[in-house]
């Protein structure tokens, strides 16, 4: 698989390198080092965009239409528009990707408010921008963190509430999760999560958490992005049989859960081996963890699922 770009607006004569990634803006195809955008930007100034990231796994797009349909629902509620709707832009991110070659991708597709007339503070007034890119395949954990266990902090950083932002718009409002971060990096630990106002549980820096509570499977029902990768693994669960509840989840839940995971494009189902300090009962993949974590690899062979790049 090299050399299998189809980058139509490419430079000829260009020693291009799509190899580290692709980039779709201003409808050019670029090599992702080259991809670039305007400082007057909002989604750069102002956190002013929405975006969403889809992954390639064995040359296959996972549950693309599911993001494609949360990344236009997103823009709808921001008020944003672009030239392209749902087919158009799966059309230009197929071209990232094989402009590439890679079989295993992460896929970023982001519009952004875009640059207002000279002197204007009206966001009405801004050319919405849309860009994509592909880049090898991204995971939250490394590998030996996967085998073992993240070890995670609950943060006392609460994450931005609800009613100033909207967290089932993917955004990039992130320096909460920044700030947990570094609480958890002084502490010794690994990653974070973030509670709300009333000390519950939230989500991490781009996943979600899940534990496994009296049996049960648990994970917050609300104030959290919903996550293409939870809403997997709450059909996998319901197809196992294993009892599944969207509930509040307390901030000390999750230090004597059976199990707890993360879920996330960037890497799927990862485990946490550690919780505050303490070391959970299972290191590892718990046994439901890896049954559901089995389960979701295996649907990426699914036709129902997957779309060829
Ligand atoms: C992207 C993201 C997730 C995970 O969503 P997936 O669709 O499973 O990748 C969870 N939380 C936040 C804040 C995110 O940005």
């Amino acid at each position: 698989m090299t050399d299998t770009y189809m980058a139509g607006a490419v430079t000829p004569g260009r020693a291009a390198d799509f190899r580290k990634g692709a980039a779709f803006v201003d409808g050019r195809m670029v090599p992702i080092e080259q991809a670039t955008i305007s400082v007057l930007d909002w989604g750069f100034l102002h956190s002013d965009a929405t975006y969403d990231v889809a992954h390639v796994w064995n040359g296959r797009f996972f549950r693309l239409r599911d993001h494609l349909a949360r990344f236009t629902r997103g823009m709808e509620r921001l008020r944003l528009s672009i030239p392209h709707d749902a087919a158009g832009i799966e059309n230009i991110l197929r071209r990232c990707v094989r402009a590439t070659g890679l079989t295993n991708a992460y896929v970023e597709m982001i519009c952004t408010r875009g640059v207002p007339p000279s002197g204007s503070r009206d966001p009405r007034e801004c050319a919405n921008r849309f860009l994509a890119f592909a880049v090898p395949f991204i995971w939250v954990a490394n590998p030996e963190q996967r085998k073992r266990g993240l070890r995670l902090r609950v943060s006392h950083v609460q994450r931005i509430a609800p009613g100033a932002v909207d967290p089932t718009v993917k955004n990039y409002h992130w320096l909460d999760l920044v700030a947990g971060l570094f609480e958890a990096y002084d502490a010794g630990d690994e990653t974070v999560v973030l509670v709300d106002a009333d000390g519950h549980i939230t989500e991490g820096p781009g996943f979600n958490v899940f534990a496994v509570v009296d049996g049960a499977l648990v994970t917050p029902a609300a104030g959290v992005l919903e996550g293409v990768t939870r809403r997997t693994i709450i059909e996998i669960a319901q197809e196992l049989g294993i009892p599944t509840r969207l509930r509040p989840l307390g901030a000390s839940e999750p230090r004597s859960a059976a199990e707890v995971f993360i879920s996330s494009t960037a890497g799927g189902i990862m485990p946490i081996g550690m919780v505050d300090g303490v070391a959970l009962e299972t290191s590892g993949m718990g046994p439901v963890t890896r049954k559901i974590a089995d389960r979701y690899w295996a649907l990426h062979e699914d036709p129902r699922y997957c779309i060829a790049v």
